[in-house]
């Protein structure tokens, strides 16, 4: 990156809330004074007593009716995030073979440590270009297929959808879930961190399972393969019935997770959150497509993320500049995933982000071209 000029974005074009990460992401205020309104009787006490397990099964019970869950699915919950949730994935729900979408950095990720497993033998990856992605071409052999419902880091969404019956349907929505509609039928895991469209802190995961997601836990834990406590699902499952984890949790990341699943099922339940994030995202690509110096990222209109949207400069912008421009002017996060090497910005718009903060947003970036 050149060197970044001194532009100063005046005060009236900022957005009210400067924060448009794609994870962690904003947290909202009343969430954080909600969490400061339970001192001193939740902070500091016991995960294993009613105070912090009425917050998890509110929680549980939340997510099961935000996402319309069929009888029989159930809402786990463990410790380590999403990139735990994959090598537990890998232990517990995978008997021998798989098809991988992989679009980007998340999905790739899930595909390769599935394919290292020395237990797994079949482990096919079906890979496309950044900005695209790919489709399945099932076979009976595979036991399980795997994809990303939104590759945050190209700002590519793919629709949920089964390829065929057979085979256990893993869905990567850690920055989907909450900001985008999905349909129960069509997966049998649908797992995420709270950092994303949950407005909440990283370090949890959480996991929609269909009954068949929990028979074939069941059935993995027969056979003879070893499976560490800290990623065995029979152990998350038995946990999370009781409204526990395993082990510690971090106990404000639950509580302001709680939160924002009450505040999505108040306000319309995941239409009416999804949409929010929908609107910005559009907002986003339409101002985009009228400027000659930028366009959206993703080629094809059905691919473009509700909740991450990628924006292209042209070449005689440095998009590094303008993300750098930006954040000395506190405006932050807005930078492309470090290892794509395009040259574009990268803004989250999840359901906590206002629609008047990205109007904004695009007048500072309008701003700062003119001053370049
Ligand atoms: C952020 C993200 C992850 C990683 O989540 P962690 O909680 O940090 O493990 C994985 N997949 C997707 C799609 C993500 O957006």
């Amino acid at each position: 990156m050149s060197e970044i000029p001194n532009i100063v974005i005046p005060e009236n074009l900022k957005p009210k809330d400067l924060r448009f990460g794609s994870g962690p992401s904003k947290i909202r205020a009343t969430q954080l004074a909600a969490l400061v309104a339970s001192n001193p009787s939740y902070l500091g006490t016991s995960h294993r007593q009613k105070t912090v397990k009425d917050v998890v099964k509110s929680l549980r019970e939340g997510l099961h009716s935000l996402f319309k869950l069929p009888d029989g699915y159930e809402v786990i919950l463990g410790n380590g995030g999403t990139t735990a949730f994959w090598d537990a994935a890998i232990f517990c729900l995978i008997k021998e073979s798989g098809q991988f979408l992989s679009f980007g950095e998340f999905s790739n990720k899930f595909a390769q440590g599935a394919k290292s497993a020395p237990f797994l033998k079949n482990i096919d990856i079906i890979k496309s270009e950044p900005g695209d992605a790919p489709d399945y071409v099932p076979n009976p052999s595979f036991d399980i297929y795997a994809t990303a419902h939104n590759e945050t880091s190209t700002g590519v969404m793919k629709e949920v959808k089964r390829p065929t019956k057979d085979g256990l349907h893993l869905i990567d929505a850690t920055s989907a879930a909450g900001g985008a509609m999905v349909d129960p039928k069509e997966f049998d895991a649908y797992y995420f961190g709270p950092q994303k469209s949950f407005g909440s802190d990283g370090g949890l995961f959480v996991a929609l399972l269909s009954p068949e997601a929990i028979s074939r836990i069941e059935e993995v834990k027969k056979t003879n393969r070893w499976q560490p406590p800290f990623l065995d699902l029979t152990i998350t499952l038995e946990n999370s019935r009781l409204n526990q984890t395993y082990n510690t949790p971090a106990l404000a990341t639950i509580h302001m997770f709680e939160n924002q699943v009450s505040w999505f099922n108040e306000n319309g339940g995941l239409t009416w959150s999804s949409n929010k994030s929908k609107t910005s995202a559009e907002f986003l690509y339409s101002w985009a497509e009228s400027r000659d110096f930028a366009k959206p990222f993703v080629e094809k209109k059905e691919l473009r993320s509700s909740v991450v949207a990628t924006i292209d400069f042209i070449d005689s912008i440095d998009a590094l500049q303008i993300s750098a421009i930006l954040r000395a002017n506190g405006i932050v996060d807005t930078d492309s995933y470090r290892k794509i090497g395009k040259n574009q910005i990268r803004v989250g718009v999840f359901p906590s982000v206002e629609l008047s903060d990205v109007e904004a947003l695009t007048n500072c970036l309008d701003y700062i071209v003119e001053k370049l």
